[in-house]
């Protein structure tokens, strides 16, 4: 089981925290080696960074000097690194479903389903099995390859956790790739999922561990790191620059050269420009269906018409 490629949402999402990219931004360089104090300058530590080769000792020095290419550069470096790892044409086609929406414990700042926060969103209890394999259905028919399901949980429980595997078998059998976001998972619950056939399991970081405070108090960005362990083991909205965002792609692509880097809830507030844009700094994956757990998304006919202007296919 694989740690999901990473999502990275778009600035206006109507449900963002505040400085939501700053501090996506934050996260990239958090998630990297913190390394703060290289010898190395900041060109030469860029130079470094730009041969495509799987790194996991990024520095903080060498990811801001990424961030500081001129925009050209960058958008040309992260496009050359895609194209050593992915067919630039393709975008890979997931499905989100939210399979137990609201209630959550949790106090997650930009997040609607927090019992902490009157949004006037309904709980609703964990979805019937086959309930969710009809929505599987239906995307694969829509022409998704990979159906995500994602529940509003602090972390699972142990009978919640068995019916989630029923539902990664059987969505497993209908030829779909699986993924899930369930919240914190112990060892022996990721072993679980892996056994039934999850094939990723996402996790969000959501900000810097210096920013966690601001963005949520119910839990430490420690825990997170020990949720992804266990896997790999098994107010304000700020109006942010489009380039900003393109640059945070362009860096997620060259520091990562072989994830897969999806654009997640905001694209509906997004012009097709920077949608464009955002796949050739190297955005290879999108969700796909008109709602992504509680955020509206575009339209499917939207999506489809998108890609085919710019020549882009369903990755397979
Ligand atoms: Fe929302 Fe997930 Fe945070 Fe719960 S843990 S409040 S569902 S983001």
């Amino acid at each position: 089981m694989t740690v999901c490629g990473i999502w990275i949402a778009a600035p206006h999402s109507r449900h963002s925290a505040p400085r939501l990219l700053l501090r996506r931004r934050a996260a990239i360089l958090a998630a990297m080696d913190d390394r703060t104090h290289s010898h190395a300058g900041a060109e030469d530590a860029a130079v470094r960074g730009l041969d495509g080769v799987i790194r996991h000792d990024w520095t903080r020095p060498e990811i801001q000097a990424l961030f500081e290419l001129p925009f050209p550069d960058l958008i040309f470096h992260a496009q050359r690194i895609h194209r050593l790892h992915f067919d630039p044409r393709e975008v890979q086609i997931s499905t989100l479903l939210s399979i137990k929406t609201g209630g959550c414990p949790e106090d997650c700042a930009y997040c609607p389903q927090s019992a902490h926060y009157d949004t006037g969103l309904k709980a609703d209890k964990l979805m019937e099995v086959d309930a969710v394999l009809a929505e599987a259905r239906a995307a694969r028919s829509a022409g998704a390859s990979r159906f995500c399901m994602g529940a509003a949980w602090r972390s699972p429980k142990d009978r919640d956790l068995e019916a989630v595997c029923t539902m990664v078998e059987g969505v497993k059998a209908l030829g779909l790739e699986t993924c899930a976001t369930l919240g914190m998972l112990t060892e022996p619950q990721a072993q679980r999922l892996k056994a039934a056939g999850l094939d990723y399991y996402n996790h969000n970081l959501d900000t810097s561990p210096e920013f966690y405070g601001d963005i949520i108090s119910t839990r430490l960005y420690r825990d997170r790191l020990d949720t992804l362990e266990h896997v790999r083991g098994a107010g304000e909205r700020g109006a942010l620059d489009p380039f900003e965002f393109v640059r945070t792609i362009a860096v997620a692509r060259i520091a990562m050269p072989a994830s897969v880097v999806r654009l997640s809830a905001g694209r509906e507030d997004m012009s097709e420009e920077t949608q464009a844009l955002c796949f050739i700094a190297g955005a290879n994956s999108i969700f796909y269906g008109p709602k992504l757990l509680t955020t509206p998304n575009p339209g499917r006919g939207h999506d489809l018409a998108l890609l085919d202007k710019l020549g882009l296919v369903p990755m397979r």
